[in-house]
């Protein structure tokens, strides 16, 4: 799972009947959502439809649980074997970045302190960067192919002789530096050599290059993920801004000023 209902839920149940894969339910003391069913709405919107309705934006990203596309959409495709889901499936990692449609914009109070807009995503996804730049990955580099050595057992002496993987050549003679018997390479021994080598210099490079592309995935995924956070906190402080700034102006408005005529049970003071 990658979305979970916060603390702050107020059981109002709007989240309820939006989800597609029925994975939120009234649970005690709120509603919760069911780990192994919710897709972040991958397969079905590009945005989390939880999300898009709750009132007081409480349907957030667990960030002790974050999956990637990949996983949504099986996970999407097993919940829904009827449905055929394509390669065009709607996604929060494709487009609106995780916004319902027509999600209001956000908008200070007019009177209201206007906060660096943008500045929480943007400095979020430069910790992100330098977080992950230091978990980068040192490569081990293979030496080159021709610079191994083979140690070989001489059938005289039976002492060992390290020779040149170079020197394998089929029919090469090769002399033991102890008793100075000779020997040549058979091509078998030359063919196994060969393989050996090829075959693991080849699955080497393959590993490595499927490791970095998946890092690079995860990598994008994960900084998508961020700003997409980012942004959605960003738009919380504001709407909670316009909040406050709505309480005081009601303060204003309704406070028995001093010279006002006394009315009974109302009273505000600074004090
Ligand atoms: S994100 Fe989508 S799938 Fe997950 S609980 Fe919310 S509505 Fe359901
Ligand atoms: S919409 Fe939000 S506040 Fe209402 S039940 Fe769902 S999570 Fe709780």
């Amino acid at each position: 799972m990658a979305t979970m209902i916060a603390n702050d839920c107020i059981n109002c149940g709007a989240c309820e009947p939006e989800c597609p894969n029925n994975a939120i339910s009234q649970g005690d003391p709120i509603f919760v959502i069911d780990p192994k069913l919710c897709t972040e709405c991958v397969g079905f919107h590009d945005y989390e439809a939880c999300a898009a309705v709750c009132p007081v934006d409480v349907c957030i990203t667990d960030p002790n649980n974050i999956e990637s596309e990949e996983v949504l959409i099986a996970r999407a495709r097993q919940l829904h074997p009827e449905m055929n889901f394509g390669a065009d499936f709607e996604s929060r990692f494709r487009k609106g970045q995780g916004k319902a449609p027509g999600a209001p914009a956000s908008a200070a109070a007019p009177n209201a302190p206007v906060p660096a807009a943008s500045a929480p995503a943007a400095a979020a996804e430069a910790a992100a960067v330098s977080e992950l730049a230091e978990a980068d990955v040192n490569y081990v580099e293979l030496p080159p192919i021709d610079s191994w050595n083979i140690p070989l057992r001489c059938y005289k002496c039976n002492q060992v002789h390290e020779q040149n993987v170079k020197n394998f050549t089929i029919g090469n003679v090769i002399f033991c530096p102890h008793c100075h018997k000779s020997t040549f390479v058979r091509d078998n021994l030359n063919y196994h050599i060969r393989t050996l080598l090829k075959n693991s210099y080849e699955k080497w490079d393959k590993e490595q290059a499927e490791f970095a592309a998946r890092r690079e995935r995860e990598r994008a995924e994960f900084l998508e993920r961020r700003a997409s956070e980012a942004a959605a906190f960003e738009e919380r402080q504001k709407k909670d801004l316009e909040k406050i700034r709505r309480e005081l102006d009601a303060i204003g408005d309704h406070y028995d000023a001093a010279g006002k005529p006394y009315k009974k049970g109302a009273s505000f003071s600074w004090g």
